[in-house]
């Protein structure tokens, strides 16, 4: 069984991260796409929260798992007897971060092999953080996000403008 992990913070979980994932499904035997508990982090929506959304963005993805971990993504990878960490590539900005990430975790395991997805020219140009931008200023955010992740951001800002 191929099974690879594609982790991220995914706040939100953008098209962009649905695109590597839908991708990375017709790759892999089965695809575990684990949420980070980041502590430091501050996050707009919580680790639950984050993975309800990926579920819903995910349903018609059978050999799709939704998963959380916290502390070195090494450490999960080997619990869950999984080689192969799935990433996207969207600019030369992530090249970098991902390229020292990438050899941060194969001196620390060895045996991982990190995978790069390049990103659809569709999505080059979305990011969770620009997402949360655009949305705290008022604008749509609807064709970046999936639709359950839309709603939920919506519910979000609803009490806010109606007080
Ligand atoms: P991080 O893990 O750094 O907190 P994210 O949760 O935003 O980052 O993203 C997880 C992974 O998905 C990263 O490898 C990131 O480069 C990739 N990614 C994010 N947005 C896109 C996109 N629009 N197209 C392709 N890959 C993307």
């Amino acid at each position: 069984m191929n099974r690879a992990v594609y982790p991220g913070s995914f706040d939100p979980f953008t098209n962009g991260h649905l695109d590597v994932t839908e991708r990375g499904a017709t790759i892999f035997d089965e695809l575990i796409v684990a949420v980070l508990i980041n502590s430091e982090k501050r996050a707009m929506f919580s680790v639950e929260e984050r993975q309800m959304m990926v579920r819903e963005a995910v349903v018609h993805l059978p050999n799709v798992k939704v998963m959380s971990f916290e502390g070195l993504l090494v450490d999960f990878m080997r619990q869950g007897r999984s080689r192969v960490i799935l990433r996207g590539l969207r600019a030369l900005s992530d090249f970098e971060y991902e390229f020292q990430i990438a050899q941060m975790n194969k001196q620390l395991a060895p045996e991982t092999e990190t995978f790069f997805l390049v990103t659809d020219a569709r999505y080059s140009y979305l990011s969770s953080r620009g997402v949360k931008e655009v949305f705290q200023f008022g604008g749509s955010i609807q064709e970046f996000v999936p639709p359950g992740v839309f709603r939920r951001m919506r519910e979000r800002i609803l009490p806010k403008k109606m007080a």
